[in-house]
């Protein structure tokens, strides 16, 4: 067993409606035991308007709940944002920030990740940082550089406790395209980016857990879960398939 417990994170996206939401719970309550939860950590991240339907669900099912996202800004005339204090308040365990498609598709800058995380943990919710390159960026030999910079930007968080801090790294051109990092591919990263993170001054590097993310399916999880430095991943199209999720949380 790692020393890390692994943490399993299902990213829903822009899916779900109430009635699709409530089959879902109650089919991961009934793959995701206490005996599971033991061994392994299990969040599910549905959109917001549906973070209290999962509070009713999850609630006493030992599995928690997160944001896909939080607001940069505390409060106040932000039309259409949602902040840390609102996601606390619904009792999220985790937001994950800085997921490639807000980089990419709302144009999220390394400098808007790290205040997004502050606000979360301000707020006692955990943070999920992902970080990763494009395609673009490995072809051009660049992955590493662009790691680099992603986590030398968390530096002002190098002092948070680890329980609340979760990195995700999730190559771009892995993400909902059915091409997965080989298990050797993803290591390789993730032992980079553990030591960028020490090289940032996070004192605990060691004791992170770093996710991978892009494509994980009931079929790979394993040989990448079982990597030294893989603590387990961040799911997207497979969490909304309660026996697939199932299967992944039971791979970690
Ligand atoms: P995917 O998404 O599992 O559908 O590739 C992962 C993610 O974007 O978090």
């Amino acid at each position: 067993m790692k020393a890390r417990k692994p943490l399993v994170v299902g990213n829903w996206k822009m899916n779900g409606d109430l009635i699709a939401n409530e089959r879902l719970f109650t089919a991961l309550r009934s793959f995701i035991d206490r005996e599971l939860l033991a061994r392994v950590d299990v969040a599910v991240c549905p959109p917001f308007p549906y973070l209290g339907q999962a509070a009713a669900w999850m609630g006493d099912a030992g599995i928690a709940w997160g944001a896909q996202d939080v607001a940069a800004h505390e409060n106040g005339a932000f039309t259409g944002e949602v902040s840390a204090a609102m996601v606390s308040d619904l009792g999220c365990r985790w937001a994950i920030v800085g997921h490639s498609e807000r980089r990419t598709l709302f144009g999220e800058a390394d400098e808007t990740v790290v205040v997004k995380a502050q606000r979360a943990l301000e707020h006692d919710v955990g943070v999920i940082v992902c970080v990763g390159e494009t395609l673009e960026e490995r072809e051009q030999d660049r992955a590493e550089e662009v790691l680099a910079r992603q986590v030398g930007a968390l530096a002002s968080l190098a002092g948070v406790a680890v329980e609340r801090f979760v990195l995700a790294y999730e190559p771009v051109w892995a993400i909902g395209t059915g091409r997965t990092a080989t298990p050797e591919q993803a290591q390789s990263m993730h032992e980079f980016i553990r030591g960028r993170l020490a090289a940032a001054g996070f004192a605990d590097s060691a004791r992170v857990r770093l996710l991978y993310g892009g494509s994980v399916k009931p079929a790979n999880a394993a040989s990448l879960f079982g990597m030294a430095d893989i603590d387990g991943g961040l799911i997207g199209g497979a969490a909304l398939v309660a026996d697939e999720f199932g299967a992944i949380c039971r791979s970690a």
